[in-house]
């Protein structure tokens, strides 16, 4: 009788939380299962959306692309991007004509010792390449000398789309506001843990994004994800924005608004002189 009760319990609590929502599936796969004898035994076959387990055949199971890894960074040495990604910066002139200020002149954002370094009023920085949903690698490192507290020590930013911010701040031994502290979507989303390394040191984002999609009354049918490293350390695991990440006064953060599938990265200028090296992106599929 106990067993039949928890187990009538189970159920119901399974079916709440799919209609809630807290269960998502991505994917429907077509499963078929059948069996062959084959030496007296019965062997199972299955195919995954018509293709078989193990299949060998190339022409029915394409094989992955050829991908030459990069080399990781350390603190004395800029690592390489991976041989598909486009590099936008690797800390040589040349790469650095990859960028523009808002309205697409030449950035007053300087080029330090193979650094971009935010130069205050300059505004923000922006690719000349558009990207929609993506694998962006970006390494940045808050000014050595330390000023200020809060919000106001070692601010930047990474828009991706040059609307959705993953906070770039200060955050070793620099108390703010758990959604503003580095690694945040601005104030919609702490990050799991602050791996922050001290200012001066150089930082690692991997960050993969999915850009949100709209329907043609301009209504989000598909909200944007971001899971996000930092260091090499988890700060964001799958997680789905619900708007946007735009500042909208001290307790109140924007909507969603419609917009192109493809928009430039952007990184920001809050009047303090973080640099940034490194930066290469993989196009992803939405
Ligand atoms: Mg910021």
């Amino acid at each position: 009788m106990k067993t039949k009760l928890v187990l009538t319990f189970s159920c119901v609590f399974v079916v709440v939380l799919m209609a809630c929502g807290a269960y998502t599936k991505p994917k429907d796969s077509v499963i078929k299962k059948w069996t062959v004898v084959e030496d007296d035994k019965e062997v199972l076959y299955m195919t995954i959306d018509g293709v078989m387990v193990h299949e060998t055949d190339p022409a029915k199971q394409p094989i992955p692309e050829v991908v030459t890894p990069g080399t990781p960074s350390t603190q004395d040495k800029v690592g390489t991007a991976p041989s598909d990604a486009v590099v936008l910066f690797d800390g040589t002139q040349e790469s650095f004509k990859n960028w523009t200020d808002d309205n697409g002149n030449q950035s007053k954002w300087k080029l330090v010792d193979g650094a971009l370094e935010s130069v205050e009023k300059a505004g923000m920085i922006q690719s000349k390449q558009k990207f929609g949903s993506c694998q962006l690698h970006i390494e940045w490192a808050a000014p050595v000398n330390v000023k200020g507290d809060g919000q106001g020590r070692g601010n930047s930013g990474v828009f991706l789309m040059g609307i959705y911010e993953v906070q770039v701040l200060d955050s070793y031994d620099n108390f703010t506001y758990p959604d503003g502290q580095a690694g945040a979507l601005y104030g919609r989303q702490k990050p799991l843990v602050n791996a922050c390394r001290k200012p001066g040191q150089w930082q690692t984002y991997d960050i993969i994004f999915h850009r949100p999609v709209f329907d043609s009354s301009s209504k989000v049918i598909k909200l944007a994800t971001f899971t996000v490293l930092q260091n090499g350390v988890l700060i964001h695991d799958n997680y789905y924005l619900e708007g946007g990440t735009n500042w909208q006064g001290p307790h109140a953060i924007s909507e969603y608004f419609p917009h192109p599938e493809k928009l430039p990265i952007k990184m920001q200028d809050h009047g303090n002189p973080v640099r940034f090296r490194n930066i290469w992106v993989r196009e992803l599929q939405d």
